[in-house]
């Protein structure tokens, strides 16, 4: 049996975006909270038949947008960029990709993959819809669309083929896509079903519509804090102080109100919990507010494009009473988590003096958190 095929995938980042305006890139815009660019190599990255992927762009603005990925810098035209990218990559079949593409479903690169068997090339394609028509002023002339598609990319070629193609091209014409190239070589290039979803960024208002297409999808997480009772300690629930004879002794200001819930966040996105963030061990934590750990909780969930919609939070004492105090409470976290009020739910139980907290030993809180998220594809 013969080893697999070594596929690579270009990334070419390297346009200025001119139509889509602005000072930003379209590569560079977001979507879901994260520049498109990141979308693109992330679906190519995390496809298992993918051995490499190597971006072609500014150097500088990849190693911001994406870390430490393998960057080769683009040429003046999108052609220039591609043969560069060629030539720093070894492999038997190669999937070329612009990066304003930002959702591309695996099923695409399977389709094009299994398409190389028997073709120099493969192109992902849609049918067109609208009806087209010339247009000189008024409108002119029905173009016929039965056999006209709308070529996307990645475009997949076996890595002789296109090599062999771009050597071929005529350096004084410029190409509409690689797969031309092919063609005009006498290569053969399938066509396998696209995707909306790999349509093209090209203006802002397609942002817009891609959000739509990603939706959004709803996750929990939970968090349980206790901190003991102690004397001469000032007591602080939910980022209010309170008073009472005794308060709640921790390395920060052990509010367990706002621990519990910056735990339940931190759950919402599978980031540890607040020891990970926050470890007792460090020095600069000792008598924080712990304000600042679930303001760092939620701006954690905004990076990964998410929002808080929802926080519930029951704190189990015997005393204080918490019913005096309770819309300084919600009023406090729903300004931390910039929620409505109506977003903030603010318990309180006894457990009728039994265990810890009915022995008025120390206080304990418990929370959920809802955060909607970036759907994904
Ligand atoms: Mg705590």
């Amino acid at each position: 049996m013969s080893a697999p095929p070594r596929i690579a995938a270009i990334l070419v980042a390297a346009g200025t975006g001119a139509r889509f305006g602005g000072d930003v890139p379209k590569q560079f815009a977001l979507l879901g909270g994260k520049p498109v660019v990141v979308h693109a190599y992330a679906a190519l990255a995390a496809h298992p038949a993918i051995d490499e992927v190597l971006v072609v762009g500014d150097q500088a603005s990849i190693a911001v947008t994406l870390g430490a990925v393998r960057v080769v810098a683009g040429g003046a035209t999108r052609r220039d960029s591609v043969r560069i990218g060629l030539k720093a990559i070894e492999a038997d079949l190669v999937l070329i990709h612009d990066a304003a593409r930002a959702l591309l479903p695996a099923s695409v690169i399977d389709a094009l993959i299994a398409a190389l068997a028997d073709h120099d090339g493969a192109v992902p394609a849609l049918p067109v819809a609208d009806t087209l028509a010339r247009v000189d002023g008024d409108l002119g002339e029905t173009v016929p669309r039965d056999d006209l598609v709308r070529v996307q990319t990645p475009q997949a070629f076996h890595y002789d083929a296109i090599v062999a193609a771009h050597a071929a091209w005529p350096s004084d014409r410029e190409a509409t896509d690689d797969a031309q190239m092919v063609r005009a070589n006498g290569g053969t290039v399938a066509v396998v079903p696209g995707d909306a979803l790999l349509d093209k960024v090209t203006y802002p208002e397609d942002l817009a519509r891609m959000e739509r297409m990603i939706g959004s999808i709803q996750v929990t997480g939970f968090g349980y804090d206790v901190h003991r009772l102690a004397a001469g300690e000032e007591l602080w629930l939910g980022g209010v102080r309170i008073p009472h004879d005794r308060g709640l002794l921790g390395h920060s200001d052990a509010d367990v109100v706002l621990h519990a819930i910056t735990d339940a966040v931190l759950g919402c996105i599978g980031a540890g919990d607040i020891g990970t963030h926050f470890p007792p061990s460090d020095a600069r934590w000792r008598g924080a507010s712990s304000d600042c750990f679930l303001e760092h909780a939620r701006d954690l969930v905004e990076t990964e494009g998410g929002r808080i919609v929802h926080t519930d939070v029951t704190i189990i004492c015997e005393a204080p009473k918490i019913g005096p105090h309770r819309d300084a409470i919600r009023a406090r976290i729903a300004g931390l988590l910039r929620l409505p009020l109506a977003r903030v739910s603010v318990k309180a139980t006894t457990t009728e003096r039994l265990g810890f907290t009915g022995r008025e030993e120390g206080i304990a809180a418990q929370a959920v958190a809802t955060v909607s998220l970036p759907g994904s594809i």
